[in-house]
């Protein structure tokens, strides 16, 4: 039987009956943006990231836009410089470039695979104005150690904000992912650990001034209705519907990401015989894993076992295939190698890890995997 990388329609499944009442709630309210839906998830995802009602969430559009929104609203304008790493989705870099800042790239860590916060120090220039932490495929950078390392260069003006589109309900040192640095910014694109039934996005931040900020820079960079305070606004809200439904995935997120964590124990657990190394997770990390990517020997490794598995009719991704900076539309602000970006994105297949997928399934997955490898030998 083929096994979908991920069956969306499967996963959500188990909610449908939730999900056809918020839909019809808002249908039959007749208020379809920024209301009491939005309001709820708002607090809700504060709760959950804080346990208190501390702080500042915010519904957005997307997780790009909660970048973008995040940036603006801590004062990056056109030709400052941010730094993030290359081995990411390509809209961590799409919303730094939309702003006219110029994207940084540093290497990443050869275990961890997200940024290497020593790095940081050759990377800062006085342009310098940001930094974008891509907690990567569930795994943390260490922001503790991140921010440090900026005390240590005096250099804590740097605004550190943490992309946690693939990060929902990691954390470090008990501090849940999004709530260490100055923004937290979060995608609910339908594939991430919680998603919509479409576009959605928050932030978090925990500094009033950024909040108010954040919330009228969503809104045309209105601080009420027909009066622009903030400069630098855009249209970028959540629906009622994409938020009612929100309400209910967060209820599950634990949930979700306990299942993830114990399938991707059990693969390390079976695969620890065969040639493929797991992602290491950073100290401290409890991760909310999103994917489970495997790094093969070498490049041709990695296709082979791909056509295999796909003989096999087990579907696998690549993320991401091709590293940013050297992406045609990014390759202008490629400065230098990235000796270890270059080296995984060569090297890695991610294979099928998520709720729809059955426990026959995953022992079929690994069978087949185990076959690959003494097929080889
Ligand atoms: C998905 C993703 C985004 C963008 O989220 P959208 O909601 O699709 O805009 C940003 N950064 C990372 C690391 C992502 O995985």
């Amino acid at each position: 039987m083929r096994i979908e990388f991920l069956n969306l329609k499967k996963i959500n499944q188990h909610i449908y009956s939730e999900i056809q009442k918020e839909i019809n709630d808002v249908l039959e309210s007749g208020w379809y943006l920024l209301g009491n839906k939005t309001l709820e998830f708002e607090k809700n995802l504060k709760e959950y990231l804080i346990g208190t009602e501390e702080g500042y969430a915010y519904g957005c559009n997307s997780g790009t836009d909660a970048i973008v929104i995040s940036l603006i609203a801590g004062g990056v304008t056109n030709g400052d410089e941010v730094i993030t790493v290359s081995h990411t989705a390509i809209p961590t870099i799409s919303a730094i470039c939309s702003i006219g800042a110029i994207p940084v790239f540093v290497d990443i860590d050869e275990n961890t695979w997200v940024m290497n916060p020593d790095l940081l120090k050759d990377a800062v220039t006085a342009k310098t104005k940001a930094i974008v932490a891509v907690h990567l495929y569930g795994n943390m950078v260490d922001i503790f150690r991140l921010k440090e390392i900026l005390k240590e260069i005096n250099r804590e003006d740097i605004i550190v904000i943490e992309d946690v589109a693939q990060a929902h309900g990691s954390s470090l040192n008990n501090c849940q992912a999004g709530t260490i640095g100055d923004f937290g910014t979060y995608s609910f694109y339908p594939s991430k650990n919680i998603g919509a039934l479409g576009d959605g996005g928050a932030v978090f931040c925990k500094k009033k001034e950024f909040g108010d900020r954040i919330k009228a820079l969503r809104f045309y960079g209105q601080k009420s209705r027909y009066n622009a305070e903030v400069s630098g606004g855009i249209n970028s809200r959540l629906d009622e519907m994409q938020a009612g439904i929100l309400n209910i995935k967060l209820a599950y997120l634990d949930q979700y990401n306990k299942n993830k964590l114990n399938g991707f124990n059990n693969y390390k657990k079976e695969l620890s015989n065969v040639p493929v190394v797991f992602q290491t997770m950073t100290d401290k990390c409890i991760p909310g894993i999103h994917l489970c990517v495997l790094k093969l020997e070498n490049e041709e490794a990695r296709d082979c076992f791909m056509l295999y598995l796909k003989e096999k009719e087990i579907e696998t991704l690549i993320h991401y295939p091709i590293p940013n900076h050297k992406q045609k539309a990014f390759e202008k602000y490629a400065n230098g190698k990235l000796d270890k970006t270059e080296q995984l994105a060569n090297r890695i297949v991610s294979i099928p890890l998520n709720n729809a997928i059955e426990g026959s399934e995953y022992i079929q997955i690994i069978s087949i995997i185990k076959g690959f490898f003494n097929k080889e030998n």
